[in-house]
């Protein structure tokens, strides 16, 4: 019939009229975030083990790990980075970590468009963390609470 896609078309819009709006006045309202949306990756030092298969799982190499032997047999976490020039955000890194040393979450407020500034290294990723975990009320992306001695370590500023 002539004139029906016109009618169909008001009626969606005489729907909407009645519904609240679907968006949100930015920056004075901000939208909550799930907890382990893929916004960043979030490395916990105090979680990794340096085993690496977190940089052999990463397509893109994004991950660069180095290592050497500890006395106690573990291993010493000498260099740990993260350049997010190249990151695709596929979360393999994520899935692969047998410890949930590396875990996605976080906020998106430290986006920057300093293009070195995306390539971060092991104290940046740790300070990253740490402000996570203070502003989280230390509990990790998925949902474990931080240990006991980790807490009082980032309070200590250590
Ligand atoms: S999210 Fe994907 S591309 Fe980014 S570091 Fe992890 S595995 Fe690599
Ligand atoms: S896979 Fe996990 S535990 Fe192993 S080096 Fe990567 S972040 Fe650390």
């Amino acid at each position: 019939m002539y004139g029906l896609g016109v009618v169909k078309g008001m009626m969606v819009t005489l729907r909407h009229i009645f519904r609240p709006p679907f968006t949100v006045q930015y920056p004075e309202e901000v939208r909550p975030i799930p907890r382990r949306a893929r916004t960043n990756l979030v490395w916990f030092e105090e979680r990794c083990t340096g085993c690496s298969t977190c940089a052999q799982a990463c397509p893109d190499g994004c991950i660069l790990v180095a290592t050497s032997p500890a006395e106690d047999g573990s291993l010493h976490i000498d260099r740990y980075e993260i350049d997010f020039r190249i990151c695709m955000y596929c979360g393999l890194c994520v899935e692969a970590c047998p410890y949930e040393a590396i875990q996605a979450g976080g906020t998106w407020k430290d986006v920057t468009a300093e293009f070195e500034a995306m390539y971060r290294d092991q104290d940046a990723l740790t300070r990253f963390a740490r402000n996570y975990l203070r502003e989280s009320n230390y509990t990790y992306p998925n949902s474990q609470r931080v240990p006991d001695h980790v807490i009082q370590l980032i309070e200590q500023g250590s």
